[in-house]
């Protein structure tokens, strides 16, 4: 059994194996061969932690969280040329003016709330927590406490454990596949700020005045550059206008929440296994794409192993970790489960039933608990 380490900045170098690396540097002279293998077991995770944490400390803050910062500027430089270019009477003109809002929305929606739940944009715990409101509420129509809740202290923290973190909440059974798969994920921009309204029940009187507030002004303030600064004659047209913005990667949003977990072993929350074999077992990268490196980052699509061992990396440095993690676990002959997008979604269609509908059985790691 492990403890369950906090995937946020509090994590820091948790190993989840419940003792300090130095306590157990040492170990394995073969005094009680049992216990030895039990350590080695033990150790993994730290010898593995021991490696990023050298790379980490040998990077700049260019490396540690600068590119990463960039790419997000960059999106929000990008939006005054987007807002003038969605005025143009040229078709081609407009439709590139929606690309690149379009765009510009999925990094900062998809990366940037994602990096910011995890406190990664700022070593400072406040500017953490203002970051995680500005991105998650303003540009995510959605509330910071229930994103960090659900993705921090479910998803991380109780990775595919039955009833915690077993992406279940991704599952809508009474949708066909075709419709889940392409249809229903373009109707997020509309859920997500109404699922929003159903998690502030939850929230202090303070907290849920703030979220709505913060809510309203992301998504007035692009309403009324739509209509001041791009000369939108009708409301309607600018709310399609943002609907579209806002809609253009939600179907690979959907795929990705879906693809890298669901389909993997399932643990049960009594008999969970060493950490480093639940992330490894239960995560699964996808290949480099540079599309979605950017709109989602490297922590979400190629180096999703690497996020689940180290959640407090930034995308780049889970990029620069990666053939040391990699090459780690293949020497240990633990997986390191990479697929296709082409090949998930095929599997997804075909067994839609399988994997969406009906619960998966939960896995016992014989041998490595
Ligand atoms: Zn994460």
């Amino acid at each position: 059994m492990t403890s369950v380490p906090d995937a946020g900045r509090e994590g820091v170098w948790d190993t989840g194996e419940g003792a300090p690396p130095l306590q157990r540097e040492g170990y394995g002279d073969g005094a009680v061969e049992e216990v030895g293998k039990e350590e080695d077991r033990e150790s993994l995770m730290m010898e593995l932690t021991r490696l990023v944490q050298r790379v980490v400390k040998q990077s700049s803050w260019w490396e540690r969280q600068g590119i990463d910062c960039a790419i997000l500027a960059s999106a929000f430089l990008s939006l005054p040329a987007a807002f003038l270019l969605l005025g143009s009477s040229r078709g081609l003109l407009f439709a590139l003016g929606l690309l690149v809002m379009g765009t510009a929305h999925a990094i900062i929606t998809f990366k940037g709330t994602h990096l910011a739940s995890h406190g990664s944009l700022s070593e400072s715990p406040a500017w953490a927590g203002f970051w995680a409101v500005f991105f998650i509420e303003v540009c995510g129509s959605f509330t910071a406490r229930a994103a960090v809740h659900s993705h921090i202290k479910l998803h991380h923290a109780h990775t595919n454990v039955m009833g915690l973190g077993d992406s279940s909440t991704w599952r809508l059974p009474f949708l066909s596949r075709s419709v889940y798969l392409f249809i229903a994920p373009l109707g997020m921009p509309i859920i997500t700020p109404l699922v929003a309204l159903s998690q502030i029940k939850d929230h202090s009187l303070v907290q849920a005045v703030r979220t709505v507030m913060m809510v309203l002004l992301g998504l007035y303030s692009q309403y009324w550059l739509l209509m001041s600064v791009s000369g939108f004659q009708s409301p309607a047209r600018a709310l399609l206008c943002m609907l579209l913005c806002r809609a253009l990667y939600s179907l690979p949003y959907i795929h990705v929440n879906i693809f890298q977990h669901i389909g993997l072993p399932m643990f049960s929350p009594t008999r969970r296994p060493k950490r480093i074999h639940q992330m490894t077992h239960g995560v699964l990268n996808l290949p480099r794409n540079p599309v979605l490196d950017w709109t989602f980052g490297h922590s979400l699509i190629n180096c999703h192993v690497e996020h689940h061992l180290f959640p407090f990396l930034s995308d780049h440095m889970c990029l620069k970790v990666k053939p040391i993690v990699s090459k780690y676990l293949r020497e240990k002959k633990l997986p390191y489960q990479e697929d296709t997008y082409l090949s998930r979604l095929r599997l997804f269609f075909h067994k839609y039933q399988e994997l969406m509908v009906f619960a998966p059985s939960i896995t016992e790691l014989v041998g490595v608990q």
